[in-house]
């Protein structure tokens, strides 16, 4: 797979693992730290061995990026596990900086929104900040090493720091996942909890019309994992296009999010695909 992101600059490091065999299930937000140097530069320092540490990508104060590794290789960035499970990209900048020093470096950080949400859209990582807790109990997500390295205490770096904006980073990022969104507009506030309840066909409970399109999916879900034990191709990208309104936990694996369209597309692609199974 392709790179989610085009960076301005490739400068690759042979710092890393190898190629990841699991998923991208977090994109993780790290502080490059002592002076602000430009991308090109912290790529190069990380070019050595010696510098023991390496990112996919690097951005500078003025929103210039360099890629250190493609997509689909481990970095030296937070430790073996969520080197392992993630997408890593540091910024210029200290873990020492305050809430308006972040907000202030405007280019920065609008390219690090742009990022994490091409990354949220290209690998199914839902647009909601993980702490520690979070990390560990097996949720996706965006994070921080300084919760990666709470999580499982396997370095201990607290960057990109406690002033770091991440309310402001996730905001921004659904802004861009969700087209339909205008800039300045309240956020839509129909929760996964709300809209009227129909009485079911199976039984005598009422269920809203949001857990009736997740308990579909769940049925037809099972059916197609029985016919598919390994799966079938889908294009990541179509599912990620177009989303509209509030992500809900699905009932099959709760550490993923969906919006009701994407479910609606879920079951139709299943759906099919169980037709083709079944010769009908
Ligand atoms: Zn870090």
């Amino acid at each position: 797979m392709a790179n989610a992101y085009k960076c301005d600059h490739d400068i690759l490091t042979a710092n890393d693992d190898g190629k990841r065999k699991g998923p991208v299930k977090r994109i993780y937000i790290h502080t490059f730290e002592g002076r602000d140097l430009d991308a090109t530069a912290m790529a190069r320092y990380q070019l050595s061995p010696a510098a023991g540490g390496s990112y996919h990508m690097v951005i500078d104060a003025k929103g210039m990026t360099a890629r250190e590794n493609d997509d689909e290789f481990i970095p030296w960035s937070a430790g073996w596990t969520a080197n392992r499970d993630g997408i890593h990209i540091s910024l210029a900048g200290q873990a020492a900086f305050s809430r308006d020093t972040w907000l202030s470096r405007d280019k920065q950080m609008g390219k690090l929104a742009d990022i994490v949400a091409a990354y949220c859209r290209a690998y199914g990582v839902p647009a909601v900040y993980r702490k520690a807790g979070e990390l560990k109990a097996g949720k996706w997500g965006i994070s921080t090493h300084a919760e990666a390295a709470i999580a499982w205490r396997e370095t201990d770096h607290t960057d990109p720091g406690r002033n770091f904006p991440m309310d402001w980073l996730v905001d921004q990022v659904n802004r861009r996942i969700n087209p339909v969104d205008i800039p300045g507009a309240p956020l839509p506030k129909v929760g996964p909890t709300s809209g009227a309840k129909y009485p079911s066909l199976i039984d005598n409970r009422e269920l809203r019309l949001s857990e009736y399109i997740r308990f579909i999916d769940e049925k037809v879900t099972r059916i197609f994992d029985e016919l598919y034990p390994e799966g079938k191709d889908m294009s990541a990208n179509a599912l990620y296009t177009g989303m509209q309104g509030d992500a809900y936990p699905s009932y099959v694996d709760d550490s993923k999010s969906f919006t009701l369209d994407q479910y609606v597309r879920l079951i139709d692609f299943k759906v099919d695909a169980i037709r083709k199974g079944m010769g009908v």
